[in-house]
């Protein structure tokens, strides 16, 4: 059943050491996203049993992800963008990484206030990043429903960076 398919995709995750730099064990779900019974597996696991209208997947494997979420539970998708991509921003975030900064974009007119959104990623490592999305939607008003991820990296404490919401990670490492 569901587990089996959820256990059966997670095989295909690649661990690549030293990548993008020396001392990171990199998580590639690209292999999983390839393979169509996996990719129906994380997609039902990441939204089942959660109210959302629109989801919003972060720059860049959460917008593969986000947009397979959205078709299955029947809602739109909004991409939280890196900076000067987006010609028109309604809202800009900028938070803290290991090393440096970084900002997280959302597009004009794409979500509205209220609304439930279901937020989604590849990876929860240190949760910066994953933070700093559900800080942008609820500064322009919206809820999150939850932050959800393929992969939580335990040992990086990110959920620490993301208190108060709702962290589901179908896998923990
Ligand atoms: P963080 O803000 O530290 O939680 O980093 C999360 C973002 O960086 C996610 O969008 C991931 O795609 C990426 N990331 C960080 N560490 C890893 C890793 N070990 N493997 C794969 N992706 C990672």
């Amino acid at each position: 059943g569901d587990d089996v398919a959820l256990k059966e995709s997670v095989r295909l995750i690649r661990e690549v050491p030293d990548f993008p730099e020396p001392g990171v064990l990199f998580r590639d779900i690209s292999p999983m996203l390839a393979d169509p019974a996996a990719l129906r597996a994380i997609t039902d696991a990441l939204g089942r049993g959660l109210a959302f209208d629109v989801v919003a997947g972060v720059e860049a494997r959460g917008f593969l992800l986000g947009a397979a979420v959205a078709q299955a539970f029947g809602t739109g998708v909004i991409g939280l963008r890196k900076p000067g991509k987006l010609p028109e921003v309604a809202d800009r975030i900028e938070y803290e990484l290991e090393y440096g900064r970084a900002t997280l974009e959302l597009p004009a007119d794409t979500l509205r206030s209220g609304q439930r959104v279901l937020v989604v990623d590849d990876v929860l490592a240190t949760g910066g990043t994953l933070g700093a999305a559900c800080r942008l939607i609820r500064q322009a008003g919206a809820e999150v429903t939850a932050a959800t991820v393929v992969m939580e990296l335990t040992a990086l404490e990110g959920r620490d960076k993301i208190v108060g919401e709702h962290v589901r990670a179908l896998l923990r490492s």
